[in-house]
């Protein structure tokens, strides 16, 4: 089990450790670019869900600019079981959300980044209309910046997934989270098939598509072989593979660490598969190092024929 991760003060002393496995280390928020990047967060009012998820990698990330912000509020509708963010009533939206989530991208400056939100059942559209105009608003602030979204299943309505994607988001991505066995127990208000349709309609779209599987729930590795092959027969670009490490007691425990040379295996094996892009880890998240993916971001694109991102620099 991991605890929720510690943000402190400055000056604060680093939180003791937990004892992990060796090959799980995350780096402890303590340079000053994390503290600044918080302060700017925070002066815009916008919510992270590197903070909200209490992401064990938030002081690597953020040392290196590179964050999640998260839309529609910091107040998820769902219960997933595996999940940090907070569950209840959500607020109203918030009209101006979109352009100080521009605004912030817009001053980072930076070549790629992920958008992420909270999953708003009880909003009459699950939130598109504001996801596109987020995408919308950032993109015209951020030309030069690829710009991924990770949605949720818009409870498998493609109508409006299609208001997100006519955004042009460079990357669409949605996560299976686990395998169909688990996947109600894991998930609560969701399904495997009804994730799988989202991540299908965005492909036959020609949209660059996402997905990423959290291991260490009580999944076969045959399971998660044949949720790779399957994937990769949809045509899915992208995937991510990590270790569920739970926030708290209260959350579905770890059935086990898988260790570094068995996620190696599964990378390779989905690489073979002929998914073009795999990150797998312990600590690998959705938008783990999903900075440094700008120039796939573009070649994918090329290679689906859709509209290019000029370069930082072009
Ligand atoms: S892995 Fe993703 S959610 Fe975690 S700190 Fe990094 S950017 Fe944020």
């Amino acid at each position: 089990m991991v605890e929720r991760v510690h943000l402190p003060i400055a000056g604060e002393p680093p939180a003791p450790r937990r004892r992990h496995p060796e090959w799980i280390r995350a780096t402890l928020p303590t340079k000053p670019a994390f503290f600044e990047l918080r302060a700017m967060v925070k002066e815009l009012q916008l919510h992270t869900v590197c903070e909200s998820a209490s992401c064990p990698n938030i002081g690597e990330c953020w040392t290196r600019r590179a964050l999640t912000i998260m839309i529609l509020g910091d107040i998820c509708t769902r219960s997933c079981r595996f999940c940090d963010v907070t569950t209840g009533r959500p607020l109203p939206v918030d009209p101006d959300e979109p352009r100080r989530v521009a605004e912030m991208l817009a001053r980072l400056d930076l070549e790629h980044t992920v958008i992420t939100c909270v999953d708003r059942d009880d909003l009459a559209d699950f939130g598109a209309a504001h996801w596109a105009e987020t995408i919308q608003r950032v993109k015209a602030a951020s030309p030069r910046m690829t710009l991924e979204i990770l949605a949720g299943d818009f409870k498998g309505k493609t109508e409006l997934v299609d208001i997100v994607l006519a955004a042009d988001p460079d990357v669409f991505a949605h996560n299976l989270e686990t395998v169909p066995r688990l996947s109600r127990e894991v998930r609560v208000q969701a399904s495997y098939p009804r994730s799988y349709k989202i991540l299908e309609h965005a492909r036959a779209r020609g949209a660059v598509t996402k997905t990423g599987l959290m291991l260490g729930l009580g999944e076969e590795l045959d399971e998660v072989r044949a949720v790779i092959r399957e994937l990769a027969g949809l045509g899915v670009d992208i995937l991510t593979l990590g270790q569920y490490l739970a926030p708290s007691k209260s959350h579905l425990p770890i059935t086990r660490y898988v260790h570094p040379t068995e996620f190696a295996e599964l990378e390779a094996f989905a690489l073979e598969a002929g998914i073009t892009h795999v990150v797998a880890g312990p600590l690998v998240r959705s938008s783990y190092h999903a900075d440094g993916q700008a120039k796939l971001v573009r070649d994918l694109r090329a290679a689906k024929g859709l509209a290019p991102v000029s370069a930082p620099g072009a």
